[in-house]
């Protein structure tokens, strides 16, 4: 179990909630609602729609000792680390945070999206060593992915975007993990994608059907054996390409999952109930 706080379950209710904007299609408290729940602990977990210009109140308000702490998306990730007290050094390197703990009134702020995508890694590749990971995409996410596969051992991980001087910064900010920046073109793909290991799209490109990252006749170069992981939890027309041929697909709803176990377990001391979040967080997917 993560370290965090020890819950006085004697207290409460407790208030926890998702901070972003918009937030109105958050899954998060689809997954921590039943979470909650389950182990009876007296908490509430809500959407606090959020402003640029709110943020720092309502970050100042998960001091007050009702509130367990708050996740973070969109587009606060980055601002928000400023505004606490401590930042784990995998959030600090990562330059962003989605999860706020309250201790006691001091806030500390970690990125489980790096231990969310490492599980996905884990579970996807159960052992077998990876070479080279090509990610596209160099935002906040792809900067969780990059540590992730580091983590995991990855000989080689390849950023390419469309900015190439974003992937080059991401590069240089992650430094030493084994990454090489590139442009994402058509050139690279031919060059890089035959001795790919693995392909993650973490671009935000996929959501609406129609919407690839790269031209799907591309996976075609991949060998037989590789991954293609989407951060998007559905199946994009990215995953589906993959899956008729033959290819070993992920997408990101196990990894939306585990970064919100390892945040409910900073929360709350509890460990996470993860087979009941994943149950929840599919449901509510098939509800959108
Ligand atoms: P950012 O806005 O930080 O980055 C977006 C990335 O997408 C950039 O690399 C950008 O390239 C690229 N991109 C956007 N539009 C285009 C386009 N038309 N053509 C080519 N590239 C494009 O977003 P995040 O990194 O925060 O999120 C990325 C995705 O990951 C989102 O879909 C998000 O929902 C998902 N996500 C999923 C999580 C999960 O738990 N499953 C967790 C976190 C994120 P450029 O730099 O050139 O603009």
């Amino acid at each position: 179990m993560a370290p965090g706080t020890t819950l006085d379950r004697s207290s409460g209710p407790y208030r926890l909630g998702v901070i972003g904007d918009p937030v109105a299609h958050s899954l998060s408290p689809a997954l921590h609602q039943p979470a909650l729940d389950r182990l009876g602990i007296a908490a509430v977990y809500e959407r606090w729609h959020t402003t640029a210009a709110e943020l720092a109140s309502r970050v100042e308000q998960l001091r007050e000792p009702g509130f367990l702490g708050a996740s973070v998306t969109v587009p606060h990730k980055i601002a928000v680390k400023d505004l606490l007290d401590e930042v784990s050094p995998a959030a600090r390197r990562a330059g962003a945070v989605n999860t706020v703990v309250n201790r006691g009134g001091e806030l500390f702020g970690d990125n489980t999206d790096i231990y969310g995508f490492g599980v996905t890694v884990a579970d996807s590749l159960g052992g077998r060593p990876l070479q080279l990971a090509v990610v596209l995409g160099a935002g906040g996410a792809a900067r969780a992915v990059v540590l992730a596969l580091e983590a995991a051992g990855a000989g080689e991980i390849m950023v390419a975007n469309r900015d190439a001087d974003r992937a080059a910064q991401l590069a240089r900010e992650l430094d030493p993990a084994p990454v090489r920046p590139a442009r994402l073109d058509d050139e690279f793909l031919a060059r890089e994608l035959p001795r790919a290991g693995m392909l993650v799209n973490a671009t935000s490109l996929g959501w609406h059907p129609g919407e690839t990252p790269i031209a799907l006749s591309h996976l075609d170069l991949l060998p037989a054996g590789a991954l293609v992981a989407d951060l998007s939890y559905r199946d994009t027309d990215l995953l589906l390409a993959a899956q008729r041929r033959g290819l070993k697909t992920v997408d990101g709803l196990p990894m939306l999952v585990h970064q919100g176990a390892r945040a409910f377990e900073l929360w709350t001391g509890s460990r996470a109930p993860v087979e009941t979040m994943l149950a929840a967080a599919r449901a509510a997917r098939e509800r959108t």
